[in-house]
């Protein structure tokens, strides 16, 4: 699949099956295999994050935990004793490689509500422009019902979105979708590529795949999280993970997976979540100059605003008007407006004395989305 070979940002998602033998230990040999694949996608550029289940599994056993199903908090306290060992098993895996992984767990908010969204998406930044490796999971221990993703393959789906990743692994113990029950159903087909998520294909997971995992997330929460992905601008591989280099499997075309396609880019996306989603809570005014630069799509720089209003924290949408009044285009401003009004027509090196601190440009370009018919458009 040419999909891995061209992605610049790759999610790959872990399942308990894979990682935890059958003594509840992590499986050090599958998982120095799995990093050295992993270590070819650096080695090209490619940055990769980890979703790694396993922390209740491993804690089950560390807590001496009887094989039945646990309670609730039974694997809140798994989930705390097991993820040290989990990370610990990925740091030993890691270093031969040379490379440093981080631990970084989420909870539903922390993808949800936006700033903490732009929080965590800035940690994660930070730590894949490091060289670092991601190793996420869900914050098992103090999340509650209401606030759990629950699997992790929603979750890494969250992540694929918020990092703007093009392709999302989804390794367990299934290597994709069937027409049918493989099992039960010998005229069952695989099914290798999905254009687009229909009601027909959705029908596939209920059904006959519902139980063709064993972890979490059955078939259902696969395609769940496909759909996030899709709508994300990110491609999903379901496939299987046991064989010892999966992804490197994947990219030859001899590992058979089940492709969901994007419906967009990452990159156009997220400016229409950014232009169609979020209630404005302020403006800026900009000057000519900064509006001209805006139109092209470049960072709205201190310098050009000439005047802000409205109550916004940092993060917060704005709306950025040309001197006429006329909406230009919006974006998540990187200073609250008492900051922004500080710095009001200020060259970039000039905020930090000023503030204390700086955040970079007003709005990143990355974070605008230009109004396609911003161009002379009447004030209103
Ligand atoms: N967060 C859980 C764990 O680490 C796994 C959830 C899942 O596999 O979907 O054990």
């Amino acid at each position: 699949m040419s999909e891995l070979a061209a992605a610049k940002r790759i999610v790959v998602k872990v399942g308990s099956a894979l990682l935890v033998g059958a003594e509840g230990t992590a499986d050090a040999h599958w998982l120095h295999a799995f990093v050295a694949d992993i270590a070819r996608l650096r080695a090209r550029g490619q940055q990769v994050l980890v979703v790694s289940s396993g922390a209740v599994a491993l804690g089950r056993r560390r807590l001496a935990l009887a094989k039945r199903a646990l309670t609730m908090p039974e694997k809140q306290a798994a989930a705390a004793a097991g993820q040290s060992a989990l990370m610990r098993a990925w740091e030993e895996a890691f270093e031969p490689h040379g490379l440093a992984c981080a631990q970084v767990l989420l909870t539903r908010d922390d993808t949800e509500v936006r700033r903490r969204w732009l929080n965590a998406r800035a940690t994660v930044d930070t730590l894949l422009g490091l060289g670092v490796i991601p190793v996420i999971n869900e914050n098992d221990t103090v999340v509650t019902e209401e606030i759990r993703y629950g699997d992790n393959d929603r979750l890494a789906a969250r992540v694929a979105q918020m990092i703007g990743a093009d392709v999302l692994v989804l390794l367990s113990d299934v290597d994709g979708l069937y027409t049918a029950d493989p099992r039960r159903d010998p005229a069952a087909a695989h099914i290798a590529r999905v254009t687009r998520l229909t009601p027909e294909i959705e029908a596939m997971a209920g059904g006959a795949n519902a139980t063709a995992d064993v972890g979490t997330g059955g078939m259902a929460t696969k395609l769940a999280a496909a759909r996030i992905a899709s709508a994300a601008g990110c491609a999903t591989v379901i496939t299987i993970g046991h064989r010892p280099s999966p992804l490197a499997a994947l990219e030859a075309g001899d590992q058979r997976a089940t492709i969901i396609e994007p419906s967009t880019t990452p990159a156009a996306a997220y400016k229409a979540w950014i232009a169609g989603s979020l209630a404005p809570a302020g403006s800026l005014v900009v000057d000519a100059g900064a509006a001209a630069a805006v139109r092209k799509g470049k960072s709205l720089l201190a310098a050009g605003v000439r005047g802000v209003d409205g109550r916004f924290g940092k993060g917060d949408a704005v709306v950025i008007r040309d001197d006429a009044g006329a909406e230009i285009a919006r974006g998540l401003v990187r200073y609250d407006a008492a900051d922004a009004a500080r710095i009001c027509g200020l060259k970039s090196d000039a905020i930090e004395p000023e503030l204390g601190y700086t955040a970079g440009p007003m709005v990143h370009a990355d974070d605008l989305a230009v109004q396609p018919s911003s161009h002379g458009q009447p004030k209103g």
